[in-house]
């Protein structure tokens, strides 16, 4: 007999993981746990409040002391065994990210399940290779933990998020409370027992399940935060910086995109849309960095306008769910908008494509011009707008011309045009001619994007303070 795939799914828990233990909230109020493409509600998770993240920061404050002297290779280990955990579970993973989140089995297993057992492996060598102590002159300066790290994840990438907060934090010697997105509470819930299998220290992570204006809003406010490290809207961003700020608390936000894929005249134009496209349609759109922009000069528009709907009409099968009702809402508001504003429809648009599940059909715009909503704001969905350029000049003040600087793409006939191009972009990513992915490398905006960086050896300094001894 074969088990049927959701018996992977990670089993909910009715508690909250708070100094080394499952404990029970505070209160009995829980929230449901839905999968977007059958709409069935399938767990219900501790909606925690203030008294629970009070409990969880106590216990990561009574921890901090031990794991700041735990010698850097010691801590290493111990994050070398969470990636172990996360190699040996990831079929687990994979199951729980396709069930809350909608992820395709195939991207659940290769993207949400591989990349964060990757980002912890980097940390553990991170861990036990970095320079903690340093000699300049007659000073010698010690890279210190800044403490305890109230970190909030959005579902987007339900377990990167995390790792990409928690693996750093741990290599750095700090403690952790996290509050997860309401949306993804299991994967959050399986991290937290590969932690605990780990054999870290009871306290040094800790997690409260529960809603953002409650759990998480008591976490960027409490006292006993050191750093709030949140990834999620500009919206709630921005109130987070405003709380650290006057609190005087440091603060690492990753927010927004609205990328642009910046197609010189030289590229090879079909591979050029043809990855674009994808970039836009993985994760049903859900990526902070997606290229949702696409720039191409005048005299090639029309050819990549009808490769782009060819390309993204392959998609209609293939596609997961949009992550909730309230998500597949936001976006059809976004296509809606867009016919209204003017702009062509060449692949999709706003009706459902299913019966059931939380779907929003792979949308490719023509005709968009700059000032347009679906050119300026971020949709979070699987929406591609193609816009016009002249000249260079005009493809850099289009491509810079919104608030967000995540991320961005440049194709030329060479990397080095393509190179020499990326400099002039106001953002803190460029691949140049669909160049990979790389973990170690720093992940983070320009602009109403973001503050600081995450990923590899500029993520870890996020979690340090820095103390200098005369001699
Ligand atoms: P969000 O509201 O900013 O959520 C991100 C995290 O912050 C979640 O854990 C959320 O909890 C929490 N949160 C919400 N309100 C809070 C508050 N007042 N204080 C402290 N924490 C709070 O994002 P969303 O609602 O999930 O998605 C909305 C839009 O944000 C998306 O459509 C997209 O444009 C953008 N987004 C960007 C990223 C990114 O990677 N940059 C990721 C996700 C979303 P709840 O889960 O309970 O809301
Ligand atoms: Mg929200």
């Amino acid at each position: 007999m074969t088990t049927p795939p959701d018996a992977l799914v990670a089993a909910p828990h009715d508690a909250l993981y708070i100094a080394g233990e499952w404990r029970p909230a505070a209160t009995g109020d829980t929230i449901p746990v839905v999968d977007p493409a059958t709409e069935e509600v399938i767990a219900h998770v501790p909606a925690g409040t203030a008294a629970d993240v009070d409990a969880a920061v106590r216990a990561a404050r009574a921890a901090l002391p031990g794991w700041a002297a735990t010698p850097p290779e010691d801590r290493a280990a111990r994050i070398a065994a969470i990636r172990d955990g996360l190699t040996a579970r990831a079929d687990e993973i994979a199951a729980t990210v396709t069930a809350e989140l909608g992820a395709p089995p195939k991207i659940a297993a290769a993207v949400h399940a591989a990349l964060p057992a990757r980002v912890a492996a980097s940390y553990a060598d991170l861990a036990a290779t970095y320079p903690f102590v340093e000699k300049v002159g007659n000073s010698t300066v010690y890279a210190e933990p800044v403490g305890v790290v109230g970190a909030i994840t959005p579902w987007n990438y339900p377990l990167h998020q995390i790792v990409a907060k928690a693996a750093p934090a741990l290599a750095a010697g700090c403690a952790i409370v996290l509050k997860p997105a309401e949306d993804t509470p299991l994967t959050a819930q399986l991290f937290a027992e590969v932690v605990h299998d780990a054999g870290l220290p009871p306290g040094v992570f800790n997690l409260v399940t529960g809603l953002g204006p409650v759990a998480g809003q008591a976490l960027a406010e409490h006292d006993g935060v050191d750093l709030v490290s949140f990834t999620g809207s500009t919206a709630v961003g921005r109130r987070i910086g405003a709380v650290a700020g006057a609190a005087v608390k440091r603060v690492a936000l990753e927010l927004g995109g609205k990328s642009a894929s910046v197609i010189l005249p030289g590229a090879d134009l079909a591979r050029a849309v043809n990855v674009g496209v994808a970039n836009v349609m993985s994760n049903s759109g859900q990526t902070c960095s997606a290229w949702t922009r696409m720039l191409v000069h005048t005299d090639q528009y029309d050819e990549a306008v009808a490769l782009a709907a060819t390309a993204a009409a392959k998609y209609g099968e293939r596609i997961g769910p949009v992550v909730s009702a309230a998500q597949r809402d936001r976006v059809r508001g976004y296509i809606e908008r867009g016919v209204a504003e003017g702009a062509r429809l060449v692949a999709g648009g706003p009706d459902a494509p299913r019966e059931r599940g939380y779907y929003v059909r792979p949308t490719v715009f023509a005709d968009v011009t700059p000032d347009m909503t679906i050119a300026q704001e971020e949709i979070f969905g699987p929406v591609l707008s193609i816009l016009r350029y002249e000249d260079e000049s005009d493809a850099e003040a289009i491509a810079n011309g919104t608030e967000y600087g995540l991320a961005g793409a440049v194709w030329a006939g060479s990397d080095e045009e393509a190179a020499a191009f990326a400099r002039r972009l106001h953002t803190g990513q460029v691949d140049i001619n669909g160049g990979a992915f790389n973990p170690l490398a720093p992940f983070g905006g320009y602009k109403r994007s973001g503050v600081g960086r995450e990923l590899g050896t500029h993520g870890l300094t996020e979690y340090l303070q820095t103390k200098s001894l005369q001699f």
